[in-house]
């Protein structure tokens, strides 16, 4: 279910929202190859009435599943937006889905998580990324051929 807010009951006192929205809700729609969507948003937000909106103030937390840019192990990336805070405007081009007397808020959420998310996740700062292969690439390097069927073998011959 959205994030429902009753303008008939915003209109007269601040309301106050709180749960958890589903995955469906807000991230399936997402696609990305290193970033997905496994965890409910929690919200908790105070919905104020305003002169030409509704003022949506409080908490958003979730985290989504990662994969790391440089070494591809997966990690947990944490979203917290302690602050959030958006204009729901009632009117115009921007304005949100009205269903009888209740006002859709989940895409102003969505849009603030998705700001959230990281454009480069790395598992770690300083991640160097994936040392097997580069020393597996080092190891195959050292390794000349036994047998002198090296191209150096027949040069070395003549200086002989
Ligand atoms: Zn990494």
């Amino acid at each position: 279910m959205p994030v429902y807010v009753n303008l008939r009951l915003v209109a007269e006192e601040t309301v106050h929202l709180e749960g958890e929205l589903p995955v469906a809700e807000f991230g399936a729609d997402y696609q990305d190859e290193i970033i997905h969507f496994d965890q409910p948003l929690k919200y908790s937000l105070d919905v104020d009435r305003q002169p030409d909106g509704l003022l949506v103030a409080g908490s958003l937390s979730t985290s989504v599943g990662c994969e790391c840019a440089r070494c591809l192990q997966p990690f947990r990336f944490p979203i917290e937006l302690e602050h959030f805070a958006a204009l729901a405007e009632l009117k115009g081009e921007e304005a949100i889905t009205i269903e009888g007397e209740f006002g859709d808020l989940t895409p102003l959420l969505r849009e603030d998580i998705y700001l959230g998310l990281p454009a480069n996740p790395l598992c770690r700062p300083d991640c160097r990324g994936l040392p097997e292969k580069a020393s597996a690439r080092d190891l195959r390097l050292e390794e000349s051929p036994p047998d002198g069927s090296s191209p150096w073998t027949a040069l070395d011959q003549l200086k002989l």
